[in-house]
């Protein structure tokens, strides 16, 4: 099923992300904990793709064995470390594979790369790659509420990302972010320059202290005092920072909710247990 039905329709969604194994002996753990989180039914669940285009065959077959649970996928692709004749490979892969929804990314340049890659500087040029091959996929994007680390200013990042959408982004999935009042303001800027796509909300629900250095490290996010204040107090105590990060990302759910953002995608990083509470606790909101 295309994501743009369930993203325009009725309901609100709720929708999982995993991530593929970077090794085969991984592969068979990876497979377990992305078959629980399938078994929640979702609304649809996505599946990154590794840095650099390594582990793209687990991110076909994940996504592929996704649709066999009757779970709607969406297949991440990145375009930084490819040339055309990789990228058609994947799309056909794809195709092959009955995966209808692409999600199209540049990804992040590579350790020690500074040159760019000039056959797809942008994820606009992946799109419309994307948009040439016959695969009659839908096709989403990456936006960043809190400005792309590369960007030199917020509205120079809105102007790009209507060019992305221009260039035939039917959806958009956000970076996370800790302070609902960061995507309200974003939203809103995004529609005045004629972003006009439906964005789908993205919360990671932080459940260890490690998890947020890399985070900060990764996107340079706002983290709110009262998130902070978590941190302090639960993050040398697993279980409790586990309890109090999944309290916190419910919490942002529901506002979200209660303000009308009809579509979540939860970063759950194949942790079925997490997905599980997050599902339970806002069970009633997304009927
Ligand atoms: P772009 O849209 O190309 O944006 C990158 C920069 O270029 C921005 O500063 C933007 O303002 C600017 N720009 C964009 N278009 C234009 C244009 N036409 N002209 C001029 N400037 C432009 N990484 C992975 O490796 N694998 C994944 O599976 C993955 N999944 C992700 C999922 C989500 C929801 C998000 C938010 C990020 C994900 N990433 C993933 C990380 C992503 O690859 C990086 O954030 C990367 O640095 C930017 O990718 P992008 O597609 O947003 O790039």
């Amino acid at each position: 099923m295309k994501l743009t039905n369930i993203l325009t329709g009725p309901k609100p969604s709720l929708s999982f992300e995993v991530f593929p194994p970077k090794t085969s002996d991984t592969f068979e753990s990876v497979q377990k904990a992305v078959t629980e989180i399938a078994t929640l039914s979702p609304s649809y669940m996505s599946v990154t793709y590794g840095a650099g285009g390594g582990t793209s065959a687990y991110t076909v077959q994940i996504a592929e064995d996704l649709l066999r649970q009757g779970v709607p996928s969406l297949a991440h692709l990145t375009c930084i470390s490819s040339n055309k004749e990789n990228v058609r490979q994947m799309l056909t892969n794809l195709k092959v594979a009955g995966i209808e929804n692409i999600l199209a990314l540049r990804g992040d340049v590579p350790q020690g790369q500074t040159v760019e890659n000039p056959l797809y500087r942008h994820a606009s040029d992946l799109i419309e790659e994307i948009k040439q091959f016959d695969g009659d996929f839908c096709i989403g994007g990456a936006c960043y509420p809190e400005t792309h680390p590369e960007s030199v200013s917020a509205s120079q990042d809105i102007e790009n990302l209507k060019k992305k959408v221009d260039a035939g982004c039917e959806f958009l999935t956000t970076q996370m972010f800790f302070d609902n009042d960061i995507l309200y303001n974003f939203m809103y800027r995004a529609l005045r320059a004629g972003v006009n796509v439906p964005i789908v909300a993205g919360i990671m629900p932080v459940t260890s202290a490690a998890q947020i250095k890399r985070i900060c490290s990764i996107s340079g996010n706002n983290l709110p005092p009262q998130f902070l204040r978590i941190v302090d107090r639960y993050g040398d105590r697993p279980e409790a920072m586990k309890q109090a990060g999944i309290a916190f990302a419910t919490e942002q759910i529901v506002d979200l909710l209660a303000n009308g953002i009809n579509a979540v995608h939860v970063y759950s990083m194949n942790k079925p247990d997490v997905a599980k509470a997050i599902q339970d606790n806002v069970r009633y909101l997304i009927q």
